[in-house]
């Protein structure tokens, strides 16, 4: 007891005098150690160091060089970071592995420039898949077509005969071919469903774009993957996301036992190390009668592997597609406001069900009709006292009306945000802006007034609807400019005043992720007793221009103190080498 007593002061002075500290209780020396580089904590106090220690799969010191000579032994494998950096292993508190890892083996429209090469790429493969199977693809944008509204005409003339569904990159529109239309039976006499969408042509006939739970009427028809096919998913996904330094994820939208069965199967046979927190898909037609099998789901699967400790409800949609629930009419659609997918009388009484079964809740809203409506949930949700383990995320947040900025906080309710957002691309600029109008586009995603209020950030990227690269995105939080220039090219930035700090960039993909995650206890800074989850960058953000951010290269990323990527070429030093990155993942949004 003396001892429990103990080491909070200790761990407190040494914080205040910007000592070293560590756990001594046995002295047997480290595995591994890092020394001779620049380590950003992430604690409390953003404090420096300049060495670390790991043993048995955690961090056992944390302090000076010369603190660190009496835990190398004979067997310590010593790592000289010559200059590199050290920060706690990225976190993801918003993001789709699963999903991703499917696309990738499907046909994949991610990073293709305009509309002629998404026809192309769609062609090829159609030409390589079986007759009479579906062609099930992801990754066009919006703004490739007028009004985000792609037609089936287009997608006939390269698929034929073959039922296509191809998802925007936002994964809330899709586009079918007139076959896919066909064998699902929409037609001009199918009605729009709830909270969803068919664009039509004139003459009321589906033209073959599809929005929110309209998607469903042809994705309904497609074959579920098999545990076999979510296994090989999610080992593409791990291959993608360890080499950008993350080490635990949030899959923001689990689709039942079966996605749940993936990861499970996934993690026995080695497919898939990262800490996984999976945040159940809530059903906005069955409220609260859902909430016993949500809670069944919970005690089949949850474990130290896979946190099944999450429910996600979509409060609504996005403003691309005018599907986003605003307080004021959008301005290029007069009256039309949108609406919430879970109305008010479902969503409280849903929150609150969820709440008292101890479920955190991660909330998509996108509108500031949305983001009041989620905020009254979770207001009315913390009315009881909810066990320190309860987590609450909104996540996505665009257009917040000023009035409802300083909620956040008081509700410690994370403010999620997808930081490579926040640049005005042509999302933003021709999609965005025309449907806020003037006053609201001058407001879109206030990461510096949320942050200024004191409420909690946590960043997600939101993969595969965007690149996962936390060093794109935290450039992107300081620059609000294109991630693709480089430090010399001009830029205005999309509202200067909304711009991070390093510090609070950093901290929103580390312990602030960790927090929307319910993982911080164990991870999210590198202090004494938490896990080692650690990435080694080759070079030092803090030293070259926020918009040199994004070159900077993970060398190497640790999990549980296991090597789980390491960069070939890496350990020799390069310093950063501010050049563009391949375009493979970084070029994509949403
Ligand atoms: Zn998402």
């Amino acid at each position: 007891m003396r001892r429990a007593l103990a080491i909070p002061a200790a761990v407190g002075l040494a914080a205040a005098l910007g000592l070293a500290f560590a756990d001594r209780s046995e002295s047997q020396p480290a595995e591994l150690v890092f020394r001779g580089g620049g380590v950003y904590t992430m604690d409390a106090a953003r404090s420096w160091a300049e060495a670390v220690a790991v043993r048995d799969g955690r961090i056992v010191y944390v302090g000076s060089e010369t603190g660190l000579e009496a835990w190398i032994g004979e067997a310590t494998e010593v790592v000289e970071l010559a200059g590199r950096m050290l920060l706690p292993a990225f976190q993801d508190a918003h993001v789709h592995p699963l999903d991703a890892g499917l696309e990738l083996g499907q046909c994949d429209l991610t990073g293709s420039a305009d509309a002629a090469e998404v026809l192309e790429r769609v062609g090829a493969c159609a030409a390589g898949s079986l007759p009479g199977g579906w062609l099930v693809g992801t990754g066009w944008e919006l703004p490739f077509f007028p009004d985000a509204n792609p037609h089936r005409r287009l997608l006939d003339a390269v698929v034929g005969e073959t039922p296509a569904l191809l998802w925007a990159a936002d994964g809330h529109s899709a586009w079918a071919s007139s076959k896919a239309l066909e064998l699902a039976g929409v037609d001009a006499s199918t009605p729009d469903p709830e909270s969803g969408r068919i664009e039509r042509d004139a003459d009321g006939s589906p033209s073959g774009t599809l929005r929110e739970s309209a998607t469903d009427l042809v994705a309904g028809l497609l074959p579920a993957p098999t545990v076999e096919e979510g296994v090989a998913a999610l080992r593409r996904a791990e291959a993608v996301l360890l080499p950008f330094g993350i080490t635990a994820v949030q899959d923001a939208r689990v689709d039942g036992g079966a996605d749940l069965e993936a990861y499970r199967a996934a993690r026995r046979s080695g497919a898939w190390r990262l800490r996984t927190v999976a945040a159940l898909r809530a059903d906005p037609q069955r409220g609260v009668e859902q909430v016993p099998e949500l809670v069944a789901l919970r005690d089949a699967f949850d474990g130290p592997d896979l946190r099944v400790s999450t429910v996600k409800l979509f409060v609504d949609g996005v403003i691309e597609a005018r599907t986003a629930f605003m307080l004021e009419p959008y301005d290029d659609r007069p009256g039309d406001r949108s609406a919430p997918t879970w109305p008010a009388e479902r969503l409280l009484p849903m929150v609150d069900a969820l709440a008292a079964e101890g479920f955190s809740l991660h909330l998509h809203a996108i509108g500031d009709g949305a983001v009041r409506l989620a905020l009254d949930a979770l207001e009315r949700a913390r009315r009881r006292p909810l066990p320190a383990e309860v987590r609450l995320q909104i996540a996505h947040l665009e257009v917040i009306h000023p009035d409802d900025v300083p909620r956040f906080r008081r509700l410690a309710a994370a403010a999620g945000f997808q930081p490579l957002w926040a640049w005005a691309d042509s999302y933003i600029r021709d999609l965005t802006w025309p449907g806020l109008g003037p006053e609201r586009s001058q407001r879109i995603y206030p990461m510096g007034s949320v942050a200024r209020s004191g409420a909690p950030l946590a960043f997600g990227s939101d993969w595969s609807v965007s690149s996962p690269d936390p060093l794109l995105g935290i450039e992107v939080a300081l620059t609000r400019c294109d991630p693709e220039l480089g430090p010399d090219e001009p830029c205005e930035s999309m509202q200067p005043g909304e711009r991070l700090d390093l510090p609070t960039a950093l901290a929103a993909y580390t312990i602030g992720a960790a927090r929307a995650n319910g993982l911080d206890a164990e991870t999210g800074s590198i202090e004494v007793g938490k896990a080692a989850d650690l990435v080694v960058l080759d070079g030092n953000p803090f030293e070259i221009p926020a918009a040199a951010i994004s070159s900077v290269r993970v060398d190497w990323t640790v999990l549980a103190a296991e090597t789980v990527y390491r960069r070939e070429g890496a350990g020799e030093h390069h310093p950063s080498e501010h050049s563009a990155r391949g375009a493979d993942l970084s070029g994509t949004k949403r």
